[in-house]
């Protein structure tokens, strides 16, 4: 909680109630759907809340913007982006339907609008019609390889849109690789050092911004 308030000195007591809310609904539902792993309930906020958080710090998500969270999960990173960014319009996707019910019920306890959870597999260069083109920004955050997110990715982005790809250090080498075989521009975001304290995750995490239709 300290790190949150050293982040963003600026949050209201609501977003910090709601992201409370959020890590304690998810603890409560892990027990019976397997959200996150089991080590991890007992540190979200380092592990899952930060990290999600922290592009808030490192790129300039602009007003409005339309995202989707692909391979969302628990709702990692779309919810707790979309608690301190309420202005965002935001579609989580994933394929599993039980995470999509306790999607379904944290924005609804949450009362959070603007916010769609839908179940379904996306498939690669292939987008369903109300999808198709309609984002500034996928999201992606330990879903799978670069090169299956890619084709994922693509349809469903607004040209000039791109994708966001939580990562580590370690995929720097996959990235310029794809760069190089599919001729995409990118830029490599990563955490100022000054942060790293934090949270362990912060040292290591890299989110690549690519640009699939260069
Ligand atoms: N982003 C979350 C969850 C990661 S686990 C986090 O950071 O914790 C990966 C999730 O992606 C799983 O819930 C899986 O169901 C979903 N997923 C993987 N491929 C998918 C696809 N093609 N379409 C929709 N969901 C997918």
């Amino acid at each position: 909680m300290r790190a949150l308030q050293e982040l963003f000195p600026e949050i209201s007591e609501q977003q910090l109630s709601r992201l409370v809310q959020y890590a304690d609904l998810l603890c409560q539902w892990n027990q019976r759907v397997n959200l996150v792993s089991r080590q991890d309930v007992t540190r979200l906020w380092p592990h899952h809340l930060l990290p999600s958080l922290i592009l808030l710090k490192i790129f300039p998500l602009p007003p409005g913007a339309t995202c989707l969270d692909l391979g969302t999960g628990a709702g990692l990173p779309g919810i707790p982006l979309k608690i301190l960014r309420p202005d965002l319009e935001l579609v989580l996707v994933d394929s599993i339907r039980k995470k999509i019910l306790f999607l379904k019920m944290v924005l609804d306890a949450l009362n959070l609008t603007r916010c769609l959870a839908l179940q379904g597999r996306l498939e690669p260069n292939s987008a369903p019609p109300q999808l198709r083109k309609n984002f500034d920004f996928v999201f992606a955050r330990a879903v799978t390889s670069l090169e299956n997110l890619l084709p994922l990715a693509r349809p469903l982005l607004k040209p000039g849109g791109s994708l966001l790809a939580w990562k580590g250090e370690s995929d720097e080498p996959e990235l310029r690789q794809a760069a190089r075989k599919l001729g995409f521009r990118y830029q490599i975001l990563s955490v100022p050092s000054r942060w790293h304290h934090l949270s362990p995750k912060f040292s290591q995490l890299r989110i690549f911004q690519i640009f699939p239709e260069d």
